[in-house]
């Protein structure tokens, strides 16, 4: 059985690992059109000094809350060398009015548990502060579908909260517009605190307690990242690889057609000409693409999968002598709210976050730059001078960085957008008659590291040849 596996970002990367684990008669090929592997994972390893800047191109961290990253490390060796954050200055801010304004303690999963907290933040007016008190006598709302997460969190806690602290928190993990972001795609689980504590607040503060006494048992962050970059995880998974998968980067699929001669296969066409039949396959490339390369086997699927948007984003890094910052980094940084007007989104400062990425007397930090629906200069420089102003404008660092790097994403944030989950429901259906094909990656149930791992898991568990093989693996319910 020929099974193929197009993309080799963590999902496609995943994809190929649980394969070789779970379907071991299968001859396994992964295809990847950089010569690069790991899509978004990229990590710069710069020396410097007595020691080494660790820079991160995209992602920076993962969830550990979500199962399957801590997972995969483990079964790649990887377990001893994850990071959490550090313990010692967590502080957030979040530009108000152009200055820095502490991120009230107690947030439960991003929504405000601690009362005393809301009420020394300078963050939301006594106005804004009364609406949010409102959320602990609103009923329950009897919403027929989805709403947007803007919406949602506006009406449980008012406008001014949303914007001034949910917006920035939410919306930046998609680099979204929280009027537009489907609440059941997002972030599901604050309308099941709503319909079962009758208020978010109440619902946060439960949450809180629950975790409490999970950490007391020993969980560590919330946050890891291996001691060297997130590239570790793609080196070790393809060290694990080499044995048993084909490994083809520099090679681009243009197009996907059913063979001819076996009707129940797929045609692969490459860009160098040839033309490479296979079994099954497994296409964990951005959705717009996979629409694009199956345009002529589906036409219908391609469409649907072509009508999820993604966001352009890019991230400079900034590296500076410690005694070249006027102020203090003694948190992980801070976000901006949309009603800010700044092209940057957050900035990060990196080397507080994770102080092994940075040699000493010296500090890394990030700017994040770009979300849906706002236009950004797309040259290397103009990013870098943006970012630079960024830094003098909030921090007051007028000195030159020491060194620099940009890392432009394109078309790389989908949007989970109103009306995301039926697009899943019709891509669920369409693919029922292609017991064969699934789909992975981050344009569908997920766009975190954790998910993305776990959307190739799941795209191995669907096909047929899974079926019955050790492990207990049973086909999964969905085909994402
Ligand atoms: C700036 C940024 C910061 C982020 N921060 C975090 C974070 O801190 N934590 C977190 O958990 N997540 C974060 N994310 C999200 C996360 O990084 C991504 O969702 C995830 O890495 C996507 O993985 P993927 O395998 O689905 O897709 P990709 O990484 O996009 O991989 C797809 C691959 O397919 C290849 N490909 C495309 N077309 C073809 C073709 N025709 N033929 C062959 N190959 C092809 C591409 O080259 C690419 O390598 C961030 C994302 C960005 C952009």
């Amino acid at each position: 059985m020929k099974l193929t596996i197009v993309g080799g970002g963590i999902a496609g990367l995943s994809a190929a690992y649980y394969a070789k684990k779970n379907i071991p008669d299968a001859h396994i090929t992964l295809i990847e059109s950089d010569s690069h592997w790991g899509g978004k994972i990229t990590t710069d390893r710069v020396a410097f000094d007595d020691g080494h800047f660790i820079i991160e191109g995209g992602p920076d961290t993962f969830l550990a809350t979500k199962p399957w990253g801590v997972a995969l490390c483990n079964e790649l060796g990887l377990g001893e060398r994850l990071h959490g954050t550090n313990p010692n200055k967590k502080n957030t801010y979040v530009l108000n009015k152009g200055r820095l304004l502490p991120l009230p303690e107690g947030l439960a999963m991003m929504i405000p548990s601690d009362v005393p907290s809301i009420l020394r933040s300078r963050l939301i007016s006594w106005v804004g502060k009364t609406r949010m008190g409102l959320d602990f006598l609103l009923p329950a709302k009897n919403v027929n579908g989805d709403e947007s997460l803007g919406s949602f969190v506006s009406r449980r806690l008012g406008r001014e909260a949303y914007e001034n602290l949910i917006e920035p928190l939410m919306s930046g993990i998609y680099a979204g517009d929280g009027d537009q972001l489907s609440l059941a795609s997002t972030f599901p689980y604050l309308r099941d605190l709503e319909i079962k504590h009758g208020s978010l607040a109440r619902g946060a503060l439960e949450m809180r307690k629950k975790s409490k006494g999970k950490a007391v048992q020993g969980s560590r962050s919330a946050f890891l990242t291996p001691t060297t970059g997130l590239a570790e995880i793609v080196e070790a998974l393809i060290e694990s690889l080499k044995s048993k998968v084909e490994l083809r980067p520099n090679t681009r699929v243009t197009h996907i057609t059913r063979s001819d001669l076996r009707p129940s296969t797929f045609d692969l066409e490459l860009e160098t000409g040839e033309t490479l039949e296979t079994d099954s396959l497994i296409l964990a490339t951005p959705a717009y693409i996979s629409g694009h390369l199956l345009a002529s086997f589906d036409p219908a699927l391609a469409s649907v999968l072509q009508s999820i948007p993604y966001a352009s984003t890019a991230t400079v890094s900034l590296a500076y002598r410690c005694s070249d910052i006027p102020r203090g980094l003694d948190g992980y940084g801070y976000v901006i709210p949309r009603r800010e007007g700044r092209k940057a989104l957050a900035c990060t400062w990196t080397s507080t976050k994770f102080p092994h990425r940075a040699p000493e007397g010296y500090a890394l930090i990030r700017v994040f730059v770009g979300r849906a629906g706002q236009d950004i200069p797309w040259n290397e420089n103009d990013l870098l001078e943006l970012s630079k102003e960024e830094m003098k404008l909030t921090l007051g660092i007028t000195a030159e960085p020491l060194l620099s790097r940009v890392f432009m994403w394109e078309n790389a944030m989908p949007q989970y957008n109103l009306g995301h989950p039926d697009i899943l429901k019709r891509i669920d259906a369409i693919l029922e008659n292609y017991p064969s094909l699934a789909l992975a990656g981050n344009g569908y149930r997920g766009i975190g590291i954790p998910d993305c791992i776990h959307s190739g898991e799941l795209a191995v568990k669907k096909l047929p040849e899974s079926i019955g093989v050790e492990n207990g693996l049973a086909p999964a319910p969905t085909a994402l």
